[in-house]
């Protein structure tokens, strides 16, 4: 009897597993239908200069990536830096964009000065000081992440550069470690205004879920126009899309396991509050051919 019940379980959760796998097989398929072909690359874009391969669904799952648990569960924002509070209320809604887009409990770390960043770390280049990106995320981010912290992301208001090769960074990210850093200092003039706030928001946004898609292991995307795009330029970030095309909405979700509509609904509800109007058509567009 003991085994019979115990087959009868096992069944129940082959059929379960079956009609969920079913279910998230048949929505990919959905909103495969919304992806957006990519452009032939020009001259600057990321694609005209870098050559990049895809990974298929079976080989992202090969490379483990970091997967929230009973322990980390938690993503992380940490403010470095002066922030008018203007720039504070962005913080707070990427706060709640982040929640949304990962389906994942999103909290803003206590705020530090850019004074603790030393000299060695920091040079004069066109006029303005910038601080090195690696610095950041390998020693200021990496001691303050907390233990129940699955990534952790540094928001600095000052310009990043990554090594002396380069000119600049909007964000760097470590696939293994769980850290990143983004700025905000190329995305609207100082002091921000209202009319900035949208288009600077959109910035924000899509750098800080493309530096967090990385560090759950999704690599740059060029099956689409979709969130995990390079970017070379502000211009090419704003031309790209915060919306994950099919085939990295797979990748993952094969990882967090998140309610796929759940997350539409969300991130719908967040777009139209913050009246951010393409990215709102295109999730509308997901929830639509989903149904
Ligand atoms: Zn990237
Ligand atoms: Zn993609």
């Amino acid at each position: 009897m003991y085994s019979c019940i115990k087959h009868f379980s096992l069944c129940m959760l082959v059929i379960l597993c079956f009609i969920s796998c079913n279910n998230n097989t048949n929505y990919f398929n959905a909103i495969a239908k919304n992806d957006i072909p990519l452009k032939k690359p020009q001259k600057g874009d990321w694609l005209f200069s870098h050559k990049e391969r895809m990974l298929t669904l079976g080989d992202y799952q090969k490379t483990y990536p970091l997967t929230p648990d009973g322990t980390r569960h938690t993503i992380y924002l940490k403010p470095i830096g002066d922030f008018s509070g203007l720039e504070w209320k962005q913080i707070e809604l990427t706060r709640q964009y982040l929640e949304n887009f990962f389906q994942i409990k999103t909290r803003i770390q206590q705020s530090s000065n850019n004074k603790i960043i030393p000299l060695g770390a920091r040079r004069i280049n066109q006029h303005h000081e910038q601080l090195l990106a690696t610095y950041l995320r390998d020693t200021i981010i990496a001691v303050q992440k907390p233990k129940d912290a699955i990534v952790m992301m540094g928001i600095i208001e000052m310009d990043l550069y990554p090594s002396e090769k380069w000119n600049f960074v909007f964000g760097l990210a470590s696939y293994d470690k769980g850290l990143a850093v983004g700025s905000i200092y190329r995305f609207h003039q100082r002091p921000l205004t209202p009319k900035q706030f949208n288009l600077s928001l959109q910035r924000l946004l899509k750098t800080s879920s493309h530096e967090i898609g990385h560090m759950f292991g999704l690599t740059h995307c060029i099956e689409a126009n979709c969130l995990m795009n390079g970017t070379n330029s502000l211009a090419e970030t704003d031309r790209s899309i915060a919306r994950l095309c099919s085939g990295c909405q797979q990748k993952l979700n094969s990882t967090l396991k998140y309610d796929n509509k759940k997350r539409l609904q969300d991130l719908s509800v967040f777009f139209s509050k913050n009246k951010i109007e393409n990215e709102l058509a295109l999730i509308n567009a997901d929830i639509v051919i989903s149904e």
